[in-house]
C-alpha cells in the first residue's frame, strides 16, 4: 500500500482516521477519507506517543503496523493462573477474574480457661465461622494491586488491577497454623497472640466482640482481625519502636484501618510467584 500523506484520499484514509480516533486522536478526526492537516497532526501525535517511530506525519508501513498493534493491545498471556504455597499461607491467582486468594489452613485446638462449660461442637463451628467473618470483613477485598514488569503476564495486566481476598479453612492436613481457641468467661480476658516462627495463633471467645483499645474517636478493634494481621506477616504498631506508633487507628495499632503497608508480606511473596512480574499496592478500599 502506498504511503498515506497529506492530499491522499479514499477508503484507506477513512480506515486510518477511524483507527487514529480509536488510538485517542485529539481532537477526534472526521472520518471523511480526506488526509488534511488535522489528520497529519494526528499521525504526528501518534508517532510521538509510539517511539521509535519517526515523527514525519506520513502514514507508512511502520506507522500503520504500530497503529494496528496499539489497537489490538498486548497479547493474552499463555498462563493466566498461578499458585504459590508457603509455610504460613497459600496464594491463588486467577487472571480471568483478577482475584488473588490468600488461603490459610488452621488446625484448631479447643481449650477452656476459667469457669466455663466444655465447648460444644456447635460452639466450635460457630467460633470458626465468626472468626472468619471478622477476618474477611476487615481484610477481604481491601488491597488493590497493580502489576508491572517485562513478562507477557505483566504487559497484559499493565492497566488492570488484582484484588486480594482471604479464606481461612479449618483443616489439620497441610495446616499452616495451629490455633489455640480458648473458651473463657464472658467479659473475661486472655492475651491473644501470634507466634510467627512456631506458626501458632492464640485466640479466645472474647475476641469476637469489637473492643475499644484507646485508638480514639470511638474506634473499636476486632482482636481476631488484628491477630490475623500478624498471621499475614505484620508487626504490632503500638510499640514505641514502630515507625507507625502514632497511627493509633491502624488495625495493627489500636484501631481498625487497613493500610497499604499491611500488604507488605503478601506482596513480597507474590513477587516470587511470576517471573519478571512485580505487584505493588495501588490502593486500599
Ligand atoms: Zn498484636
Amino acid at each position: 500500500m502506498a504511503v498515506l500523506k497529506q492530499g491522499s484520499k479514499g477508503k484507506d484514509v477513512e480506515r486510518l482516521q477511524a483507527d487514529l480516533n480509536k488510538a485517542n486522536a485529539k481532537p477526534k478526526l472526521a472520518v471523511d477519507g480526506i488526509f488534511g492537516p488535522l489528520t497529519e497532526a494526528a499521525v504526528r501525535d501518534f508517532q510521538k506517543r509510539h517511539p521509535p517511530l519517526k515523527v514525519d506525519g506520513l502514514a507508512g508501513p511502520n506507522t500503520l503496523a504500530a497503529l494496528k498493534a496499539a489497537l489490538s493491545g498486548p497479547a493474552k498471556p499463555a498462563k493466566m493462573d498461578y499458585t504459590r504455597k508457603t509455610k504460613r499461607m497459600d496464594f491463588e491467582l486467577t487472571g480471568a477474574n483478577q482475584k488473588i486468594w490468600v488461603r490459610q489452613y488452621w488446625h484448631y485446638i479447643f481449650k477452656t480457661k476459667g469457669a466455663v462449660k466444655k465447648w460444644t461442637s456447635k460452639e466450635q463451628k460457630d467460633f470458626h465461622k465468626e472468626t472468619e467473618k471478622i477476618i474477611r470483613k476487615a481484610w477481604g477485598g481491601k488491597f488493590v494491586l497493580a502489576v508491572s514488569g517485562t513478562s507477557d503476564f505483566a504487559k497484559y495486566f499493565k492497566d488492570k488491577t488484582f484484588t486480594v481476598f482471604f479464606d481461612v479453612d479449618p483443616r489439620k492436613k497441610g495446616k499452616h497454623w495451629t490455633v489455640f481457641a480458648l473458651k473463657i468467661p464472658k467479659g473475661g480476658s486472655n492475651t491473644s497472640k501470634v507466634n510467627w516462627s512456631k506458626q501458632e495463633i492464640t485466640l479466645d471467645t472474647e475476641d469476637l466482640q469489637p473492643e475499644d483499645k484507646g485508638a480514639g474517636g470511638g474506634v473499636k478493634m476486632d482482636v481476631a482481625a488484628h491477630e490475623f494481621g500478624h498471621a499475614i506477616g505484620q508487626p504490632d504498631e503500638y510499640k514505641a519502636s514502630n515507625a507507625f506508633h502514632a497511627h493509633k487507628k491502624s488495625i495493627m495499632n489500636l484501631g481498625n484501618q487497613v493500610k497499604k503497608r499491611h500488604a507488605k508480606h503478601l506482596v513480597d511473596e507474590l513477587n516470587k510467584m511470576i517471573p519478571d512480574t512485580t505487584f505493588s499496592v495501588k490502593s486500599v478500599k
